[in-house]
């Protein structure tokens, strides 16, 4: 497969449909692997959802979807929950009017030159640094970090991947105590993510894996002190808000 099979876009934004896609992937496969679901898990998903319902950017249609379906959970008193009802209240068999989620996936800047490439994983990533650029608007620094790292750590379907990011999390995301340094701290541990990865079987050759971003899309973000490299993080900062914000968007691809 070559780059000329891709979907033409654009390497430097951030599309709605990879937005979409993850929703859909996250929702409707990754926790349909979850026929029951109670306790700590339960309260995982709650907390998720709320934080779809409050900051992700998404068409009118699609928020109303998110809202309805946290309204009703916010409502469930039953302490365990069928995946089964989760499943109604997506498909919104309620039909609550001007509410939807698209069915299925269509990666643009997450798509990858094989299907083992990309996809889900990247859409995830995309989502999470979508969603804490989000809630610089909003009043608890750890609310959207706290929310994904549960998410991640209960249902993320790469358990490898989990393991390794919940403990990172253990290590520093409770120091995180404002909503800039939850942005940087997202950004810096991807990066860790990134390096450590670099090489890998799993890395898409047509997409390496690199101290993100590079000096071509963010050259103000990158110093030099003492001949090492430097990253200016207030620099960082005005470039993750515009690059990840909701009129940034693009709506290439969209149903
Ligand atoms: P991704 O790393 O998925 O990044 C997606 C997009 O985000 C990039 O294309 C770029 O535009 C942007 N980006 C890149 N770096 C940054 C950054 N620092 N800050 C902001 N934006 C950035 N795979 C493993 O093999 N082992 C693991 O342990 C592992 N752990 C993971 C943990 C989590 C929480 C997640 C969500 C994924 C993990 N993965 C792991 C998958 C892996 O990190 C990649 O998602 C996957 O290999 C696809 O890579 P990608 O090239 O699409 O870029």
């Amino acid at each position: 497969t070559t780059e000329d099979q891709l979907r033409p876009f654009n390497r430097s934004r951030v599309y709605m449909s990879d937005l979409e896609s993850t929703l859909h992937y996250s929702l409707r496969v990754e926790l349909a692997a979850h026929p029951v679901i109670k306790g700590e898990a339960l309260s995982t998903l709650q907390r998720y959802i709320s934080v779809l319902a409050k900051y992700f950017p998404g068409r009118p249609v699609v928020n109303n979807l998110l809202k309805s379906v946290d309204m009703w959970l916010k409502g469930e008193k039953d302490t365990e929950l069928s995946y089964s009802s989760l499943r109604d209240a997506l498909d919104n068999t309620a039909e609550v009017p001007n509410a939807a989620l698209p069915e299925g996936v269509r990666w643009v800047g997450c798509q990858g030159s094989k299907p083992h490439f990309r996809r889900y994983p990247c859409g995830m990533w995309t989502l999470f640094h979508v969603l804490t650029v989000q809630a610089e608007e909003a009043a608890d620094p750890q609310e959207v970090l706290q929310a994904m790292r549960s998410y991640i750590h209960s249902f993320f379907g790469c358990r490898a991947c989990a393991t390794h990011f919940e403990n990172m999390a253990q290590e520093s995301m409770s120091h995180v105590g404002t909503l800039s340094s939850a942005v940087l701290w997202l950004w810096s541990h991807h990066n860790h993510v990134n390096n450590r990865l670099a090489g890998a079987l799993s890395e898409d050759p047509h997409f390496p894996k690199i101290q993100w971003p590079s000096p071509e899309l963010c050259p103000s973000c990158h110093g030099v002190k003492n001949g090492e490299h430097t990253w200016n993080q207030a620099e960082l900062l005005t470039f993750l808000r515009s690059h990840f914000s909701s009129e940034h968007l693009l709506s290439d691809y969209l149903e």
